[in-house]
């Protein structure tokens, strides 16, 4: 089928990239060695210390989210660590891989994929290590296959309440940005990021924000590393280089991701976000499927994952609303495959984008003759703008 207008690019990341960020993107290269380069990182690592919330460094790469995670694990611990990952899902899984690959002993905490890291069970098998065995606590903060974000404040209370020096790692690929993340008042020694989701650029920079403690681990940390060594980085950025060649033009975008984000205000960034997942749930709810986060207090703002009915494939329901209105959803991934879709609602986004997309799920459901009610789209708006809302005063046409 020809297509016309937007494609609706709606999976929890990558996510739609402003015509803004597009435009900056388009320039010349500049020499990543003069003077022009170092005003820009100086200026892209002061914005950013303000998105993760820290005074401390902030590492970039040139790279997608999962070097930014072997990175995190390459500079802080040693062969043989122990450390704790919980299952959230599949991008926990993604790190159960990464740290076992580099040589690491994981503890992985069972989950259901419908809930987050508890804190419950994170103080309970701290206090059991007394000797201190566990180097490092691995949590996903915003589990991008299920839809579930981990109360990171609860977290840092179970280590603080026990006294364990582990390290706290935290992947924030799918919340920096879009889900209130902070890094120095959570204690969290790195966090990890990217920089196709909530920062709404295209795919193609990792970032490790990194605390005291992560940069004192690192000096003992022996597994091997070059392209990701923290000390490299820190080294040159002072003079406003890198070690390597950056990826100039993404930094050129995030230069003026950062600048929308500063204009929006972070605190309206977050709101925005819990507003368009809060429509999206009513949506969901209205049309009478099952949203997969059990837990309200760990719904996710920046996407919302719903199981199909039983015998209706996710897929082919993807396929159909990609095939009629030229809309990609997110797929389910690893054990959900084919069980459930993922909308993204995170990045750059407003009513009624969210609408449309909403809408299109809704027909989808019809062409595909999925069990369901009518009315979700309906029961957005109404959470978008109540009925009794009074009615917006518009500035007189003279
Ligand atoms: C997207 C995502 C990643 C993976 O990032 P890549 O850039 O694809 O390597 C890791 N963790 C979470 C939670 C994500 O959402």
């Amino acid at each position: 089928m020809l297509h016309t207008g937007r494609h609706f690019l709606q999976i929890p990341g990558p996510t739609n990239v402003p015509d803004r960020v597009l435009r900056a993107m388009d320039q010349p290269v500049i020499d990543h060695r003069g003077p022009e380069f170092a005003t820009l990182t100086a200026d892209l690592l002061d914005g950013l210390r303000a998105l993760f919330q820290t005074t401390g460094p902030i590492i970039i790469y040139p790279s997608s989210g999962t070097g930014a995670a072997e990175a995190a694990l390459v500079n802080t611990l040693s062969p043989g660590d122990r450390v704790l990952i919980f299952e959230t899902g599949h991008f926990s899984q993604v790190w159960r891989q990464i740290a076992e690959r580099l040589g690491l002993a994981v503890e992985y905490v069972p989950g259901n994929w419908r809930r987050g890291a508890s804190d419950v069970e994170l103080e309970a098998r701290l206090r059991a290590d007394a000797r201190h065995t566990f180097k490092a606590v691995i949590v996903v903060h915003n589990e991008t296959s299920t839809g579930v974000t981990s109360r990171m404040p609860d977290l840092r209370r179970a280590m603080n309440a026990v006294g364990h020096p582990a390290l706290l790692i935290v992947d924030a690929v799918s919340s920096l940005a879009s889900i209130d993340f902070r890094h120095d008042e959570w204690q969290v020694d790195v966090t990890v990021t990217a920089s196709q989701k909530g920062l709404m650029l295209p795919p193609g920079l990792g970032f490790n924000a990194v605390s005291e403690k992560a940069l004192a681990a690192s000096a003992r940390a022996t597994l091997p590393k070059n392209y990701w060594d923290w000390q490299d980085v820190l080294t040159q950025n002072r003079a406003g280089s890198f070690p390597y060649t950056p990826a100039t033009n993404l930094l050129f975008a995030l230069r003026e991701a950062l600048r929308m984000i500063h204009e929006e205000g972070l605190a309206n960034v977050f709101r925005r976000h819990d507003r368009h997942a809060e429509a999206t749930r009513a949506a969901v709810r209205a049309w009478g499927l099952e949203i997969v986060c059990e837990d309200p207090r760990e719904y996710s703002s920046s996407m919302t994952a719903f199981f199909m009915p039983d015998g209706h494939s996710s897929d082919r329901l993807r396929a159909i609303i990609l095939e009629h209105f030229d809309m990609s959803l997110g797929t389910g991934l690893s054990k959900l495959a084919g069980k459930v879709v993922r909308i993204g609602h995170l990045g750059s986004f407003n009513d009624l984008m969210l609408a449309g997309t909403l809408a299109g799920i809704e027909m989808g459901l019809r062409l595909a003759g999925v069990p369901h009610r009518t009315g979700g789209v309906m029961a957005a708006l109404e959470s978008l703008v109540p009925v009794s809302q009074p009615v917006a005063r518009v500035a007189s046409v003279t």
